[in-house]
């Protein structure tokens, strides 16, 4: 069972595993472990999720079966309730975990920091970071993104330079984290203070992630000129996420002409994900330039690119449920279309006004399409809305960046359900919360 778990050949192991009479605690941690590395190294979301799903089940029988989980068991499951966004399930292992005194562990409890930080609870996030007994780089690194990633930029700092007072080396991730929060608060000299520090004091340096926090930041601020003017001054040529935070800025300032300059030089890389291809032909199709949509179009399909798949899930009660764009085959469709509609009638009184984007669940002839499109996020949404208990936040996963339609909608889904509402996205955590969200909007959206 240990080879087919090296090899990945789960399926072989689980016969195997399956037909044994004792199972010792080791063999169910090989288990979970192996489900749990496969998912986190599948390319393709739906494996990865299929894997995620299995190592659950498998923790759910290791208990039901008498057996004490110990920290490993326990640590290696948190990861999975990350990736999955299963908060359900995550506390029920802070339970466990604390019962049986293994919070100490320094591995688990950054498991729980971690968990916290992905499913978007940032108050358990920071509970569980104050609570533990020794802090790793890691979990510093978790909790400043955590702050950052749910808008708490001050937090983020802060906590930033509490870890370098207690001795504790900053990391590449870390600044990323530490310039991320300075980019969304729109705090230039702090920025360039933090960017300058990586480099001297700690000798890091910097990579795309890093240029990236600073053109964003520039974007955010409207400031276009002072981000081309950065990327020429560090000599580093932009490459396809650069152009794209460009390109989606260009458009949230209504700045065309350097949008449509930027657009080109994204183009002209060939990029190779589809991503970045449908926020080139939202660009264009809202500015109704044709001659520009056929044009990536015709590149799309030398590069061969194929369909983007829209796919969303929310736990509700231990059972994850996935949406596709559209998707009308939960039993539960017609009231969660009802609802979706009569939401989006209401947030039209309120001034919602539906960004022109392509299906993207079609890579045929690309239909411009106005608020009769649902995502699969929105879906998602409205089914947790109907079925999560009164008050309590929804949290829903989607495969790739949401679209900037999406967004806007989502926001109003916040205010007027006065609910909590947070999608974690390919790219990054938007909490929705009255009508706003913590990524300040000129996140790249599709
Ligand atoms: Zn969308
Ligand atoms: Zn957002």
């Amino acid at each position: 069972m240990y080879l087919y778990l090296k090899c990945g050949k789960l399926d072989e192991a689980m016969i195997l595993f399956e037909g044994m009479e004792t199972v010792s605690l080791i063999t169910w941690n090989a288990m979970m472990a192996g489900h749990a590395q496969i998912m986190a190294l599948a390319n393709d979301d739906a494996a990865a999720r299929q894997n995620g799903l299995e190592a659950l089940n498998l923790f759910l029988k290791l208990t039901r079966s008498g057996t004490k989980p110990d920290f490993f068991s326990l640590s290696s499951i948190l990861s999975v309730c990350s990736s999955l966004v299963a908060l359900e399930q995550g506390e029920q292992i802070h339970a466990q975990a604390l019962k049986s005194g293994y919070l100490s562990d320094v591995v688990l409890s950054s498991a729980l920091v971690n968990m916290y930080n992905k499913c978007g609870c940032i108050e358990n996030a920071s509970k569980a970071f104050i609570e533990m007994p020794n802090r790793t780089l890691i979990s510093w690194t978790s909790m400043i993104t955590g702050f950052s990633q749910h808008g708490r930029f001050r937090e983020a700092i802060e906590l930033f330079e509490d870890m370098r007072l207690a001795g504790v080396k900053p990391n590449q991730v870390t600044f990323v984290g530490v310039l991320s929060a300075c980019s969304h608060a729109g705090l230039v000299q702090e920025a360039n203070y933090y960017f300058e520090m990586m480099i001297n004091e700690y000798r890091i340096k910097p990579v795309l992630d890093h240029f990236a926090c600073i053109v964003d930041m520039f974007v955010r601020l409207g400031k276009l000129e002072d981000a081309f003017e950065f990327i020429n001054k560090i000599g580093f040529e932009p490459n396809e996420i650069i152009w794209s935070i460009l390109v989606a800025g260009c458009r949230s300032h209504g700045n065309l002409d350097l949008g449509f300059y930027a657009a080109e030089q994204l183009l002209k890389l060939r990029p190779k994900s589809i991503e970045t291809y449908v926020l080139l032909l939202n660009m264009y199709i809202s500015a109704e330039r044709w001659l520009d949509v056929a044009k990536v179009r015709k590149v799309m399909k030398e590069e061969n690119i194929g369909t983007l798949r829209d796919r969303s899930w929310v736990t509700v009660k231990d059972k994850v449920h996935f949406f596709r764009a559209d998707d009308r085959s939960h039993s539960q469709s017609n009231e969660i279309y009802i609802l979706l509609e009569s939401l989006i009638e209401r947030a039209k009184g309120l001034g919602y006004v539906p960004y022109k984007s392509i299906d993207m669940s079609s890579d045929e002839e690309e239909k411009a399409s106005g608020s009769a499109l649902h995502h699969s996020e929105r879906v998602a949404v409205a089914f947790g809305l109907l079925n999560l208990p009164e008050g309590a936040p929804v949290r829903v996963v989607k495969n790739i960046t949401m679209c900037r339609d999406c967004h806007s909608c989502v926001k109003f889904f916040s205010l007027l359900t006065g609910r909590e509402i947070v999608v974690r996205d390919s790219k990054r955590l938007h909490r929705f919360r009255d009508g706003q969200c913590s990524c300040g909007d000129f996140s790249a959206l599709l």
